[in-house]
């Protein structure tokens, strides 16, 4: 008599992953951090890195797994895409977070994997993959914001250096960072061909920062001055003069972030249906009382679920085609708006309890939810202002205008 197989099918590569990272996370979340985050980030500030969340930071940053599909070469997971979303759908499950982020993660890695020389890959990659290094963004400067390319901070040429001189302001996190990507003038006689893209330490001589003290009286942006900052020419990203194009390479990747389309999208947290039920006024059927407010609150998710699904496919098709594109523009655009406009309904669940700025009369998560209505305003100013995404989506997108 032939005795019974177990025919169960081959578990396949992927089932097989999914039960990977769960033992991963059995083995390296630590439960306390369910709920919290200390992302790495310039412009949050250090924060105390607890020793939990410093061990998860190795555990996760040892596997790559913060930057889950950059080469593995380089200290990135080396994920298919497909995987890598496996492994967002698992640590989601598990309430963990991806502790490796800020500007490395978000614009400058990329940025670097793409222009930068396989030395300046392999010294600057890795430590961003393991979350130990801070970047900041030296771009703006007091008469170039929306006119970037009027940049003034000059780079000269000194043989085996480059001599900086100059300001930038508005330096997000410049305080606590390590580490600058800075665009700067190597030449007087073209403006957009004489900008270059510069890696500058931030504890090299000459450079002081300047935190700019706000009403609130957080500090969280700083003016940056250089004087005669001596920067080894291997810190030079591409060729002189390649500046302008890497530095709106690195606005597409910080826009499709900022857009909330990205990773940002979990930061928002749970649906606002959800809290409007924990902790608005609730009807005998249980649903929120306030009809008008009600309706917003779904016409608002309606459209909030239609951008992230629009976004993702836009990041997958800019992805499959080789990278982010100017449709980063469209996503910033749109992205901040909904953003502003879910802080605003956040607001109004809680009525007036939702406009303390201080005082006892008032809990934590309420004056979070003031500061990020006010924090909101800013959303659609850095990384470029909405006018002037207006304008690259006309030019750029649309064609509806002469390029320059
Ligand atoms: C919270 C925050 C963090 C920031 N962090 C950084 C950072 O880390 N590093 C960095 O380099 N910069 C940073 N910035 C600066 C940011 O990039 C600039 O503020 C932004 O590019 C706008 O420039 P500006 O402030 O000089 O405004 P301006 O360029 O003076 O613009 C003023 C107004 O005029 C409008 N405008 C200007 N030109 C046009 C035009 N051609 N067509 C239509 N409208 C126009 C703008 O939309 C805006 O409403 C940050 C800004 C904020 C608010």
């Amino acid at each position: 008599m032939a005795t019974k197989v177990d025919t169960a099918p081959a578990q396949s590569e992927e089932d097989a992953f999914r039960a990977e990272v769960r033992a991963f996370l059995a083995e390296h979340f630590p439960p306390e951090l369910k709920g919290q985050s200390n992302v790495l980030s310039a412009i949050e500030g250090p924060g105390d890195e607890t020793d939990a969340q410093r061990r998860w930071r190795e555990a996760v940053g040892a596997r790559g797994w913060g930057t889950p599909t950059w080469p593995k070469d380089y200290g990135g997971g080396g994920l298919s895409r497909r995987k890598a979303r496996i492994l967002e759908e698992e640590f989601a499950r598990a309430g963990a977070w991806n502790p490796i982020g800020g500007m490395g993660v978000m614009m400058f890695g990329p940025t670097l994997l793409e222009y930068g020389s396989e030395e300046q890959k392999r010294e600057h990659i890795p430590p961003i993959c393991r979350g130990e290094i801070r970047w900041c963004q030296g771009y703006s400067e007091p008469n170039a914001g929306s006119d970037l390319a009027n940049l003034q901070m000059s780079a000269e040429d000194r043989g085996d250096h480059y001599l900086v001189n100059g300001q930038k302001t508005w330096t997000s996190g410049g305080q606590w960072a390590d580490k600058m990507f800075a665009l700067v003038r190597t030449d007087r006689s073209d403006k957009h061909r004489g900008i270059s893209f510069l890696l500058i330490d931030m504890d090299a001589p000459g450079v002081e920062v300047r935190p700019i003290r706000m009403i609130s009286g957080a500090s969280p942006f700083c003016e940056t001055f250089f004087t005669d900052v001596r920067v080894p020419k291997k810190n030079l990203v591409g060729e002189e003069g390649q500046g302008w194009t890497i530095g709106k390479r690195l606005l597409q990747h910080e826009r499709t972030n900022l857009s909330g389309g990205g990773s940002m999208a979990r930061l928002m947290g749970p649906n606002l249906s959800d809290i409007a039920r924990r902790e608005g006024d609730i009807d005998a059927a249980g649903r929120l009382a306030d009809t008008v407010l009600r309706d917003r609150i779904a016409d608002f998710e309606i459209r909030w679920n239609a951008f992230l699904l629009t976004a993702r496919r836009a990041m997958e098709e800019s992805k499959a085609q080789g990278g982010v594109s100017e449709i980063s523009s469209v996503l910033k655009k749109l992205g901040t708006k909904l953003g502003q406009e879910r802080a605003e309904l956040l607001i109004e669940i809680v009525g007036l309890q939702g406009l303390g700025w201080d005082g006892d009369g008032f809990s934590e998560g309420e004056l979070e939810r003031t500061r990020g209505w006010l924090f909101g305003k800013a959303t659609t100013i850095y990384g470029g202002s909405t006018e002037i995404q207006n304008n690259i989506i006309a030019k750029r997108v649309l064609g509806m205008l002469d390029h320059q």
